[in-house]
């Protein structure tokens, strides 16, 4: 049986001719970063939202504490010890997964393992002193300060010949793997373009040799002119709950600017991204009035000598958190055998998340 007659019996099943409804019919988005595809499941949740909201109890945390591998003047596990650093601190993580001085040899044994040594650096940064404050927590610009160092060392690490990517990210929470509260991120480097850059990279480039534009100016002007999918917006940045989003408040924060990294961006552009940041995690931070846990972080040009046109500065926000701070979404079955599938849809995710925006803390 060809196609065309499977199709008209898929008719004859019980499908219709009906215009797709982004609202009702179950269907599927197609994540033109990746060139993926989400399963989105709008019956299953078409309501405004009724679920229980839990209050979770504020931890109160000191702003500084004796036993904190992070905090100034304290104690690494390597034995190392911080200086009494006063605003944001960087220092080569204790415990990398990945080294500058190793093999890059590759082996191959009949096409079916292969393997290639990988050459890297890790580094954490420390984003404040104090142990107690989160991005949203902190100034404008005392998060700018953080965006100069990013910046640096994008810059410094991705100069290293050897290094071919710089991948800037923060884990937050317990619930995403954040081994220590005090804030913090990382940043790893590495000797090869990582599989989520490399697949953005691609379909970058195959967008604008198809369009003569670009994929992520092109999708935040589309984005700013149908605004559904808006959460926030600056002079310089625009956050959505992007069209292809699996996470349930995932976001994706777009410079306006055709700019390819955070060196590029100049004072008045980093304080436009410093408040989108504060922001943003603000707006976490009410979606369920507790910490937001999430994992953030930036794509960028990469580091490998050629001149990547096609890159756009832009980040990931994905937060694991779907009906209370204590409810999380599974990627199980057939997400993991199959697609990833939501119920509640980014159009309402983002609704959600935008009239937060509009609400201090309750
Ligand atoms: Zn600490
Ligand atoms: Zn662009
Ligand atoms: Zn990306």
């Amino acid at each position: 049986m060809g196609l065309a007659q499977e199709a008209s019996r898929g008719l004859q099943d019980g499908s219709d001719h009906r215009m797709l409804s982004l609202t009702e019919h179950p269907h599927r988005r197609f994540n033109p970063l990746t060139g993926e595809w989400v399963l989105v499941s709008p019956h299953r949740m078409e309501r405004p939202w009724q679920g229980q909201v839990e209050e979770v109890a504020a931890e109160v945390k000191p702003q500084y504490h004796p036993e904190c591998y992070l905090c100034p003047g304290n104690a690494r596990a390597g034995g190392v010890r911080n200086p009494q650093y006063t605003s944001t601190f960087v220092f080569d993580n204790d415990f990398a997964a990945l080294l500058p001085h190793t093999s890059h040899q590759s082996r191959n044994e009949r096409d079916l393992l292969i393997a290639q040594g990988e050459l890297g650096i890790c580094e954490v940064v420390c984003l404040s002193p104090r142990h107690d404050l989160t991005l949203a927590q902190m100034s404008q610009d005392e998060i700018k300060h953080v965006i100069d160092i990013w910046a640096e060392r994008w810059q410094q690490l991705g100069a290293q010949d050897f290094i071919r990517y710089v991948q800037i990210f923060e884990n937050r929470g317990a619930m995403m793997g954040a081994s220590n509260p005090h804030p913090h991120c990382q940043i790893w480097a590495t000797a090869n373009i990582p599989n989520e850059p490399l697949k953005e990279q691609q379909q970058l480039l195959a967008y604008s040799q198809k369009h003569s534009s670009c994929l992520l100016c092109d999708y935040a002007a589309l984005e700013i002119s149908q605004h559904t999918r808006m959460v926030i917006e600056n002079d310089g940045f625009v956050a959505v709950v992007p069209f292809w989003a699996v996470w349930p408040f995932e976001i994706l924060l777009i410079s306006k600017a055709h700019i390819a990294d955070l060196a590029a961006l100049d004072g008045d552009g980093r304080l436009e991204l410093a408040s989108a940041l504060r922001q943003l995690t603000g707006i976490y931070d009410r979606v369920f009035d507790a910490p937001f846990p999430h994992t953030m972080g930036f794509h960028q040009r990469p580091t490998d000598g050629e001149r990547h046109l096609e890159s756009h500065l832009h980040a990931h926000f994905y937060p694991p958190l779907l009906r209370s701070a204590t409810v999380r979404k599974f990627m199980v079955g057939f997400e993991m055998l199959g697609t990833p599938q939501r119920d509640l849809t980014p159009e309402s995710a983002a609704e959600r998340l935008r009239t937060l925006a509009h609400r201090g803390h309750s």
